[in-house]
C-alpha cells in the first residue's frame, strides 16, 4: 500500500476505512420506504431551501437554452426513435459494439449484476497493483455499490467530481444525479472541506472561507495528488458507439479528462442501453443533453475514446457491459421506454415531489421521476422501497413535458402501481400497510359503483355526515389507514343534500 494511504476511524461509525463512509452505512436498499424517509426528510428546513433555490435556477436556466433551439421537438422526436431502435435492435447493437470495441484494443467484459461488475473492477485494479483509484461520472457505480466492495477489498476510490467530492467527504449519498450534493450550501461545503479534506490527503486551508473560488481551488489541490498518483480509473460513460467502437464521457469540470487520460488504466462501467448505432447518432444528444441537463449550450469537456494509443493516455482500456436488470426492463413494451433515459435529471429538476422531498427519500442512486419508474423495475417490487416508489408521484406529467427522450411517466407509473398491487395480491410478499389501506378503499368503490342501490346507500351515509359536520372540515377518524391519509390533507365535509336530491327540487319541478 502507498504511504499515503491511511485507514481513518473519524466519521465512519467507528469503524477504520480508507474512505469516507455514508452516515447511514449500508447499501441504499437498507433505507426505509419513501413514505417513511420523506417525514424526516421534509423536516430538514436548509435542505429544503438549498434544494428549491438550485432546482428552480437549473430549471429557469433549461427553459432559456430550449427557447432558443427552434428545433427542439424535431430533436427529441429524433433522440426518442435513435434509443427505440437500440431497444429494438439491443442485441445486435451490442455485439456490433463489443466487435468494433475488441478491434480497437479495448477489453470487453459482460456483468450480469452489480456484484459480478464490481468483482472485475476489483480483480483488474489488484491484477494492475493499484490500491486506489480514482473516478468519474459514478451513477452507475454507485449503483453496484462500487466504493463498499473496493473498501472491502483494501482498494481506496476517490470520487473526483466536485460535487461527489464533496458528498463522498461529507459521509453522505448523492440526492441527485447531475448536481450530487444539489442539497448542500456553501456553507456545508466549507465545513466538510476545513474538517475531512486532511483525513484522506491534502488539507483544506485553515482559512477557507465560503468563496466558490476558493473551495474549488481546495478541492483542486486535494485532488490533484490523486489524480498524479492513481494507476488505475474507474469511470462510467454516457454512450458508447457500436460503428466506431467508442465510449464517449460528457462532463463539465475536466476531472473527467484528468480521469481519462492520467491513469495508465481506464475500466468503464456501462449498462447495456448506453449504446448508440452510429456516431452521427451522437449529434442528436450532443444537442439535448447539456440544455437539458444544466442548461448549456454544449458541454465543455466532450471524449471520444476509440481504444489505447502508445504513450498518449491509458495503455489500457475495459469496458464492463452491465445488465443489472435491464433486459428485464427490456422486455416489457412499456416499461423499456424508461432504458431511453440519457441522465439529464431535467424530470428530477421539475418534479414538485422531488423538490420538496430531496433525493435521499427514494432509497436509490436514481431519485425524482426516473428514480421511481427505473428503479422498481430493475430491482423488482418485492422489497418496501421500490414498492413505494411508483407512488412517489402526483401524476402531475410535469416530467413527461420536459423529458428530451420522451419518456411516458405517468404511463409507466400507473402500469407500476398495478404492478404493486397485483403482487401484493399473490401472497407472495408481505402486505403493504399503505397499499392494502389503499386497495380497501378500491374495493370499497368497486362496490359502491357496482349497483345504483349500494351508491344510494353511500349517498345517505355520506348525507348523515354532511348534516353532523355542517360544513366543517373531516377531522381525526379512528380508521388507521384514513387517519394517516387526513393527516396531510383537508377534506371538506360531504354536503348534507346530493346532486340527485338538488336536481329533484330545482329541475323536476320547474318542468
Ligand atoms: S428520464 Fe428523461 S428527463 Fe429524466 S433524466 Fe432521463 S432523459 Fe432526463
Amino acid at each position: 500500500m502507498s504511504t499515503e494511504l491511511r485507514r481513518v476511524t473519524y466519521g465512519n461509525h467507528g469503524v477504520a476505512r480508507l474512505t469516507p463512509a455514508p452516515d447511514k452505512p449500508g447499501p441504499y436498499m437498507g433505507m426505509p420506504k419513501f413514505s417513511k424517509a420523506v417525514k424526516d426528510e421534509l423536516n430538514l428546513s436548509v435542505q429544503r431551501k438549498n434544494m428549491r433555490n438550485a432546482t428552480t435556477t437549473i430549471r429557469n436556466k433549461r427553459a432559456l437554452r430550449v427557447s432558443e433551439s427552434p428545433d427542439w421537438d424535431d430533436l427529441r422526436d429524433a433522440a426518442e426513435a435513435i434509443k427505440n431502435r437500440v431497444g429494438r435492435h439491443l442485441d445486435h447493437y451490442l455485439v456490433e459494439a463489443e466487435k468494433n470495441l475488441t478491434a480497437n484494443g479495448v477489453h470487453v467484459h459482460w456483468a450480469r449484476d452489480g456484484e459480478e461488475a464490481n468483482r472485475i473492477v476489483a480483480q483488474i485494479a489488484k491484477d494492475k497493483g493499484a490500491d486506489e483509484v480514482v473516478k468519474i461520472k459514478s451513477i452507475t457505480s454507485q449503483e453496484t455499490d462500487l466504493n463498499e466492495y473496493l473498501e472491502e477489498q483494501g482498494i481506496a476510490a476517490w470520487e473526483t467530481d466536485l460535487a461527489e467530492l464533496i458528498v463522498q467527504l461529507g459521509h453522505d449519498r448523492p440526492s441527485h444525479i447531475v448536481v450530487p450534493a444539489i442539497h448542500r450550501n456553501r456553507a456545508e461545503v466549507r465545513e466538510i472541506f476545513l474538517h475531512e479534506m486532511k483525513n484522506y490527503g491534502r488539507p483544506a486551508p485553515e482559512d477557507i472561507s465560503e468563496n466558490p473560488p476558493e473551495l474549488t481551488n481546495a478541492a483542486r489541490l486535494h485532488l490533484r495528488e490523486k489524480f498524479l498518483r492513481a494507476k488505475m480509473a474507474v469511470s462510467g460513460g454516457n454512450f458508447v458507439l457500436a460503428d466506431t467502437g467508442s465510449l464517449v464521457i460528457v462532463e463539465s469540470e475536466g476531472n473527467g479528462r484528468m480521469c481519462l487520460t492520467l491513469p495508465d488504466t481506464l475500466v468503464s462501467i456501462v449498462g447495456i442501453e448506453k449504446v448508440l448505432p452510429t456516431f452521427d447518432d451522437l449529434e442528436v444528444f450532443l444537442k439535448l443533453l447539456p440544455r437539458s441537463a444544466t442548461g448549456e449550450r454544449m458541454n465543455p469537456y466532450n471524449s471520444v475514446w476509440s481504444g489505447v494509443t502508445d504513450g498518449d493516455g491509458p495503455q489500457e482500456q475495459h469496458v464492463i457491459f452491465l445488465d443489472n436488470g435491464r433486459t428485464d426492463v427490456l422486455a416489457d413494451t412499456l416499461g423499456r421506454e424508461a432504458l431511453r433515459c440519457i441522465r439529464c435529471a431535467s424530470c428530477i429538476n421539475i418534479c414538485p415531489v422531488y423538490e420538496r422531498a430531496g433525493g435521499h427519500a427514494y432509497g436509490s442512486v436514481y431519485p425524482g421521476p426516473i428514480g421511481a419508474v427505473l428503479t422498481p423495475q430493475l430491482r423488482g417490487v418485492d422489497h418496501p422501497v421500490d414498492r413505494g416508489l411508483p407512488y412517489a408521484c402526483s401524476l402531475c406529467g410535469a416530467c413527461n413535458e420536459v423529458c428530451p427522450v420522451k419518456i411516458p411517466f405517468t404511463d409507466i407509473l400507473i402500469k407500476l402501481r398495478n404492478k404493486v398491487v397485483e403482487s401484493e395480491k399473490s401472497d407472495k410478499i408481505p402486505q403493504d400497510y399503505e397499499i392494502a389501506g389503499e386497495m380497501g378503499l378500491m374495493k370499497t368503490a368497486s362496490w359502491a359503483f357496482s349497483d345504483y342501490k349500494h351508491f344510494e346507500a353511500i349517498q345517505v351515509g355520506s348525507r348523515g355526515m354532511g348534516r353532523v359536520l355542517r360544513g366543517k372540515k373531516v377531522g381525526p377518524v379512528p380508521v388507521p389507514v384514513a387517519q394517516r391519509w387526513l393527516k396531510y390533507r383537508d377534506v371538506d365535509a360531504p354536503p348534507s343534500d346530493t346532486f340527485r336530491t338538488w336536481w329533484e327540487k330545482n329541475r323536476e319541478e320547474k318542468r
